[in-house]
């Protein structure tokens, strides 16, 4: 089979809409490797978008979902619920920050995830609006896609969103918004916009994913804290991209000071089968009333099974270290390789953990984004074995996301293939 032949199918019989990184198809995964369908083998820096910190096809993963196969696959758990949900939402109540009783569900993406978070806010509190932030990304589902900070593609053309929420801007120094800037956007929203006291939620990702990996500064998120404390509001985590190890901790409000009241969680939740979930308060959890939340799908045995290993997994690979230890080894690299006469201008390297970004600029000295050759360089990466995936508001950035399972030789070969990437391009 000839990928080419597969792409000019795919373009006769898939809406454009759905938009794709590279143009090979895949074959097998295993770990840190993909190959596709023409037997080439790639190296993969995505992770399928930060969801398989675990490795493709753990062996202890997919041991767990063979297990699973052969009991059963589906009884839907609102007709005939099983033990494995139950406690899979005991083990996420125990492991989220916040010292205070909480309560979970399931259900089976990131905007699902976002949705329900959305949904049980409203209802503990009987307040409609909710606030987000610009360049923020949420999901493609109405609310999540309402509750993203960015315009092209999300959401143009898709007409109108829901009412009642409110975008302030995200704090990146490099854009020169600052925690005092955002704040006072803040402020201003509650004096024009919006009453405070109609406020159900603030939403933010720790660290911005799809927008360019911008970490929330500390002092930041402890102000959202506090002004959710004044007016009653609840602060919501989105760690669909931040959860489960890839920044070095469990999940990247553990680096925070202060506990958000609903977090929201998916992606590498189940190392690459469909499931996410929202953990809160248990009394905000249980303010929407029976049948008010769930779905066909919600917490798929096959999902909960999975998500059962990658816990197992991160804790006896001490993953959270590892997460540090590959994160620490890029950093050095990069900015080594960025320290060289002759590579493409790179900068403002940035991250938490293992999950790092650089931007592709005209030039260091300016830091104007390049997005043509960020997605240049992505190419000659691709052209030379290595997926990247780029992001940030002019596409101008480079985001690292390995399975966390890597081993040191294979890293070491991704970011040999990322140094040519720079040096050729
Ligand atoms: N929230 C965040 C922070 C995300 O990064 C994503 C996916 N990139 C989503 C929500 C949506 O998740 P999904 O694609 O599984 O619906």
């Amino acid at each position: 089979m000839k990928n080419s032949a597969i792409s000019e199918r795919k373009n006769q019989s898939i809406s454009r809409g759905v938009g794709m990184t590279t143009q090979i198809y895949a074959d097998r995964a295993e770990n840190s490797e993909i190959w596709d369908v023409e037997g080439r083998r790639y190296i993969d820096f995505s992770s399928g978008i930060a969801v398989v910190n675990t490795g493709h096809r753990h062996p202890k993963v997919i041991e767990a979902v063979k297990a699973q196969l052969d009991r059963f696959t589906h009884t839907c758990h609102q007709v005939v619920p099983y033990e494995s949900y139950v406690r899979l939402a005991e083990r996420l109540n125990g492991m989220l920050p916040g010292k205070f009783d909480k309560k979970t569900i399931f259900v089976t993406t990131g905007a699902e995830a976002v949705e329900n978070a959305i949904k049980i806010a409203r209802n503990a509190t009987g307040r409609q609006a909710v606030i987000a932030f610009s360049g923020g990304f949420h999901g493609r589902t109405f609310m999540g896609m309402a509750l993203t900070g960015k315009v092209v593609p999300y959401k143009v053309g898709f007409g109108a969103m829901p009412a009642d929420v409110f975008h302030a801007p995200f704090p990146v120094a490099l854009h020169g918004v600052s925690v005092a800037d955002s704040l006072a956007a803040l402020d201003k929203l509650f004096k024009a916009d919006v009453d405070p006291a109609r406020v159900a939620a603030i939403i933010v990702e720790p660290v911005q994913g799809e927008g360019g990996f911008y970490e929330a500064p500390r002092d930041f998120m402890a102000a959202l804290r506090k002004i959710c404390d004044q007016h009653g509001m609840l602060l919501i985590a989105d760690e669909v991209q931040t959860g489960f190890a890839r920044t070095g901790k469990m999940f990247a409000m553990d680096h925070h000071e202060v506990a958000p009241d609903i977090t929201t969680m998916a992606k590498s939740l189940a190392g690459g089968f469909p499931l996410s979930a929202v953990t809160g308060r248990a009394e905000i959890m249980d303010a929407p009333g029976p049948g008010g939340l769930g779905g066909t799908y919600g917490g798929s045995p096959i999902g909960v099974a999975a998500a059962h290993a990658v816990l197992d997994v991160i804790e006896e690979e001490n993953l959270l270290q590892r997460a540090a230890q590959i994160g620490a080894a890029i950093r050095a690299r990069v900015s080594e390789i960025a320290g060289r006469t002759g590579t493409i201008p790179t900068a403002h390297l940035r991250g938490l953990g293992a999950m790092l970004a650089f931007d592709i600029v005209k030039d260091s000295a300016t830091g104007e984004p390049d997005g043509a050759r960020a997605r240049a360089v992505a190419a000659k990466a691709f052209e030379l074995g290595l997926i990247v995936l780029t992001c940030g508001t002019h596409g101008e950035t480079l985001r690292i996301l390995v399975p966390l399972t890597i081993s040191d030789e294979l890293l070491g070969q991704g970011l040999a293939i990322l140094e040519k990437a720079l040096t050729a391009t």
